[in-house]
């Protein structure tokens, strides 16, 4: 400490004589008061950043100031903690664990409740649920289609909750007999019919007239056997065609054809299409009881399969 004292006496002289010494020397003291004196500044400066880091992990789980900053963090460890103790013994009891979490008794119920809806009362309630037809009856009226709603039919299993009569397809064709028919399956016979008006003309030369119907809604089984399945007749899902009249020409009734012929060709022709309508179609050569007609229908079958026979 004596030789601070003893310096700062020839600093002052030499301060006197050159002011570059004099620079020099207060130079290092003056660097290190003004370090000293900036560095309180800068100290306190980075304190503060570093409180917020802090404070930003902390303060968002607890909202409290300082004194919750360390005390939001223990909290949620035990948390984590005791949940899983619990989960350990559920196991154990199952019961009571099912019971508990909101998750895990959603699956259970539902198989009960589907057994219900499939059967008895529930099961006809869902046939006579009536669909929203409207789009479809659009699109019959664009078709050209003659119809009028009918109520709902209600026959034991066989009905329907929105028969259509149809007296007449588009293209001004035909229907002397009429049609009791779904609108799904109505529009499948109108979009068909212009198929079969286009083989008319190409096959025969002659426009379509009317397409005579045999059996539209029928509450029967499959094939008139009662111990069969019941037939999409049943549910007005399916038609019967036996036959076909022109303007210019006799009728071609649904049936064997010579070999070669404009009918047999013509036949043939509307027997394809109406594989890419509807879902089932049946005719001469598929068994015995459709040897004088076409029987068409829209049943549904899994996956999408189509008969086509
Ligand atoms: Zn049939």
């Amino acid at each position: 400490m004596g030789s601070s004292k003893g310096s700062r006496r020839p600093r002052r002289a030499a301060a006197l004589a050159l002011a570059g010494a004099a620079l020099l020397a207060p130079a290092p003291g003056g660097d290190v008061r003004a370090q000293t004196r900036e560095r309180p500044p800068e100290a306190t400066v980075p304190l503060p950043p570093a409180r917020p880091d802090a404070l930003k992990p902390g303060p968002p789980p607890a909202a409290p100031g300082a004194a919750a900053r360390e005390a939001p963090l223990p909290p949620e460890r035990p948390t984590e903690r005791t949940p899983t103790p619990p989960a350990d013994p559920a196991p154990a009891a199952s019961g009571t664990a099912e019971g508990k979490p909101g998750a895990m008794p959603v699956p259970p119920p539902l198989p009960p409740e589907r057994p219900p809806e499939l059967a008895g009362e529930a099961a006809l309630a869902l046939k006579v649920a009536a669909p929203d037809d409207t789009a479809c009856r659009v699109r019959l009226k664009r078709l050209g289609v003659a119809f009028e709603p009918l109520p709902a039919i209600v026959n034991g299993q066989c009905g329907t909750p929105l028969p259509l009569r149809l007296t007449e397809l588009g293209d001004g064709v035909g229907l002397p007999q009429s049609a009791t028919l779904t609108c799904g399956a109505a529009e499948a016979l109108a979009r068909w019919a212009t198929e079969v008006q286009v083989a008319a003309e190409r096959e025969l030369k002659q426009p379509l007239k009317t397409i005579a119907i045999g059996t539209s809604y029928e509450c029967r089984g499959q094939n008139h056997d009662r111990e069969a399945k019941l037939s999409e007749h049943a549910f007005a899902n399916g038609i019967d065609v036996m036959g076909f009249t022109f303007t210019g020409r006799g009728p071609v009734p649904v049936g064997p054809m010579p070999e070669g012929s404009a009918e047999g060709r013509f036949l043939d022709a509307v027997r394809a299409r109406a594989c890419g309508v509807f879902r089932t179609v049946l005719g001469p050569g598929s068994n015995a009881e459709h040897g004088n007609h076409l029987h068409l229908d829209e049943r549904e079958r899994s996956a999408g399969h189509r008969l086509c026979q």
